[in-house]
């Protein structure tokens, strides 16, 4: 018998990445988004322009019993966008709406297992104000003080997948995803998040030219590579653990280091131009213990060498831009 999976937000970065992992390990595969993938055809056997918002929509994609549903739609971008309050109300609304739609639906349907997306964005503020040594644990969540309310919303739906494995014995999985950057992803337009942004600048500058950076650059964080975030997911969806759990990087850096190795990668000589600017927490970084405790592994994470191979390809769409 095939094995099935529908992937929510298949047209994304993360969506369409496990829509190719899926077919790969043997999967049917119907995916939705509100868009096409934008920088590869999608790898789904069945692919629909949908917004998930509408419960019909999703009664529409999730009419059957498949093995497993991959819910990574979300209204989100990097931090200039989920740390403007012009949209706090899109991002809580727009998000709340498709997780009430899929874990509902789902349930209805039979399906026993939903992976959720949630994020780092969940974790308290005040365990984040010193940039060498945030503290991510899972069990530092509660009590919850978010600095977005992208991270509120996560949070809330998080509690909500948790509340059908409680009352109707689903199997559902929860990760909560750090910085996770790679090929294929969002690098221009107000939504891209940081690695890629700064691939950008350093593509589109001359040698000895300068870039803006957010801040004054010593806050910090960790990147994960896309296949390693992958590999994560699948491994708890054949788990017994339920999350949530972290997956990402605890690779920590400056984003002036990270400009600088973007800039050893490019081959040129860059100058910081630091400006005002969205920043979020101080300092930020993947408590990697739970999961290897729950999943017997963690992520192998080469930032350097996933850094090189995501600005070649960020090099080529600027090239190709102009
Ligand atoms: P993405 O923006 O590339 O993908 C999200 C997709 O959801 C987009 O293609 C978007 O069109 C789609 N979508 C939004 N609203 C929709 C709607 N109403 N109906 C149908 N589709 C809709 O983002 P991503 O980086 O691939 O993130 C995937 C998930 O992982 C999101 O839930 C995000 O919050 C979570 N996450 C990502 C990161 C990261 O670093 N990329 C970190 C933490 C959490």
């Amino acid at each position: 018998m095939t094995k099935t999976a529908i992937v929510i937000g298949a047209g994304g970065f993360i969506g369409s990445h496990i829509a190719k992992r899926l077919k790969a390990d043997g999967y049917w595969v119907r995916g939705v988004d509100l868009k096409q993938p934008e920088f590869a055809p999608s790898a789904c056997d069945e692919f629909f322009i949908g917004d998930c918002r509408n419960p019909q929509v999703v009664d529409f994609i999730i009419d059957q019993k498949v093995d497993r549903v991959f819910q990574l739609a979300a209204d989100m971008g990097g931090i200039g966008y989920i740390g403007n309050v012009d949209n706090d109300a899109d991002v809580m609304t727009n998000s709340a709406k498709i997780n009430l739609n899929v874990a509902d639906t789902a349930r209805r349907q039979g399906v026993e297992q939903v992976f959720f997306s949630s994020s780092a964005c969940v974790y308290n503020e005040y365990n984040q104000i010193d940039p060498q040594n945030p503290d991510c644990r899972e069990d530092t969540a509660y009590p919850a003080h978010p600095d977005t309310e992208y991270g509120w919303e996560k949070l809330f739906s998080e509690r909500l997948y948790l509340s059908y494995n409680r009352q109707y014995g689903m199997r559902n999985r929860i990760a909560r995803f750090h910085n996770i950057f790679g090929e294929h992803g969002t690098w221009q337009g107000g939504k891209e998040k940081a690695p890629a942004a700064i691939c950008r600048k350093v593509a589109m500058a001359n040698d000895g030219e300068s870039i803006e950076v957010w801040g004054d650059g010593l806050q910090t964080r960790s990147f994960l590579h896309i296949d390693d975030c992958v590999e994560g997911v699948m491994r708890l969806m054949d788990s017994d653990f339920e999350g949530p759990v972290n997956i990402g990087s605890d690779h920590l850096i400056s984003i002036n280091d990270l400009v600088t190795m973007v800039a050893e990668i490019a081959g040129k000589n860059i100058i910081i131009n630091h400006i005002t600017g969205p920043q979020g927490v101080r300092g930020r970084n993947s408590n990697n213990d739970l999961i290897r405790e729950k999943l017997d592994w963690v992520p192998k994470q080469d930032l350097r060498s996933d850094i090189e191979k995501t600005y070649r390809w960020i090099e080529e769409q600027v090239k190709a831009d102009q």
